[in-house]
């Protein structure tokens, strides 16, 4: 008899209609003789009106208060979800964060999660009743509801199969699968039967939306086997079952790469004109990270003369008129001519772990880009990505020609 985590999103519980279709996934798993445990997100749409309601009243709104007002989405789901369980004869019980407790963090409306105490509910699944547990939220050591960030129930559902040693933990969503790239924009995409933790981690926390990536990390530092899968019908000839996440040694056939990510969250900013002597990075830097502002790609050009280059890096989206007013707030101490910033630029990524053992992916990547033309403004890797920022216009021509270069088309 195995443990099992079973994890719901917004659209999978969007009505009552398919929280009822969720039962009967559910009885399927009690009725094959599993202890089930299921995680469920706020209904689609109500987290975004939570925010909106929040931020209408104070955009400067106090943490502690947003996350009690936001992790009550969460809370909706699980009594429905029990009662449509108790109804075709399934005992179940909801929980909330508080009540497990699943203890955060003070980090109010991005919270860690710090412990789990699951001995009450081991106790009830041994005995056959479902534990309907709240995503996306926690309590923190002040005693008040803390909320673990958007798309945090991902990390709910895997923290609770970590800490229940779950033997698997399957996130329903509204895609089936982990996809080579968007299958909206590359219709050639395909979607993969296995990926690893790290090409995962590299794929959610590039752009891809799939999983919220603290949640592939959290499943990478505790081995939880994660399957992504679709809570609708599959369309008719398709393969079941999703995507499973596992460890590297569980996959045969390595791909050089195995999917190419994308990101329009990101905006570019350059330095023109700064001086080229020690410091001056820690300089812009600084100020930056004292106001929270996250940098991503960096570029230093050397310098023609030895005193002064450019300076070029992104931030998000969001973030990009702080930054610059930043920057111009210390322009006299930072010592640079001008600053020019650019919103329509897209980061592409390609991502594989065999990229570790083969040389020359990255010369495939820019010579496929060159080939149609695309301009490369920045360019970032790691063991196992590598990344360009390139002009926002050509999102779907780099995407397209780099399936195509890496082998990943369907036939
Ligand atoms: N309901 C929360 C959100 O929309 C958490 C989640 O769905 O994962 O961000
Ligand atoms: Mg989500």
């Amino acid at each position: 008899m195995a443990r099992i985590v079973l994890k719901f999103g917004g659209t999978s519980v969007g009505d009552v209609e398919r929280i009822k279709n969720v039962a009967r996934k559910v009885e399927q798993e009690v009725k094959a003789g599993h202890q089930v445990a299921v995680v469920v997100s706020a209904m689609s749409g109500v987290t975004n009106q939570l925010v909106k309601h929040c931020t209408d009243i104070d955009k400067l709104h106090d943490a502690r208060e947003y996350d009690a007002v936001v992790a009550s989405g969460e809370q909706v789901t699980t009594g429905l979800l029990a009662i449509a369980l108790q109804s075709i004869g399934i005992p179940a019980r909801s929980w909330q964060g508080w009540q497990i407790p699943i203890v955060t963090d003070d980090t109010h409306a991005k919270a860690r999660i710090v412990s789990i105490d699951t001995t009450e509910l081991e106790k009830r699944m041994s005995t056959g009743e479902v534990a309907v547990v709240a995503g996306f939220q926690g309590v923190s050591p002040n005693g008040r509801i803390a909320t673990l960030g958007r798309g945090g129930s991902d990390t709910s559902a895997v923290a609770l199969a970590a800490a229940l040693k779950a033997e698997r933990c399957d996130i329903y969503t509204d895609v089936d699968g982990v996809y080579t790239t968007d299958p909206r924009i590359v219709t050639k995409a395909r979607k993969l039967s296995r990926i690893t933790y790290e090409e995962m981690l590299e794929l959610a926390s590039q752009g891809a939306k799939v999983l919220q990536t603290r949640s592939v990390e959290m499943a990478m530092n505790h081995r939880v086997r994660v399957q992504v899968l679709s809570s609708f019908e599959p369309a008719p000839g398709s393969e079941l079952p999703g995507t499973l996440v596992v460890d590297e040694d569980e996959i045969v056939e390595k791909e050089v790469v195995s999917g190419i990510a994308y990101s329009r969250d990101e905006a570019k900013i350059t330095l023109i004109g700064v001086a080229d002597r020690p410091g001056v990075a820690a300089g812009i830097f600084g100020p930056l990270s004292d106001a929270a502002i996250n940098v991503d790609m960096i570029v230093q050009n050397v310098s023609e003369d030895g005193k002064s280059t450019d300076l070029t890096f992104t931030v998000g989206k969001a973030d990009i008129d702080r930054a610059v007013k930043v920057l111009e707030d210390n322009k006299e101490a930072l010592n640079y001519q001008r600053i020019v910033s650019d919103p329509n630029v897209v980061k592409v990524s390609v991502i594989g772990v065999g990229m570790r053992s083969h040389a020359g992916v990255a010369q495939r990547m820019f010579r496929a880009l060159a080939d149609k033309g695309i301009n490369i403004q920045v360019i970032s890797t790691s063991e196992i990505k590598i990344s360009v920022l390139i002009a926002e216009e050509y999102t779907e021509l780099a995407l397209r020609s780099l399936h195509t270069v890496y082998g990943l088309d369907a036939a």
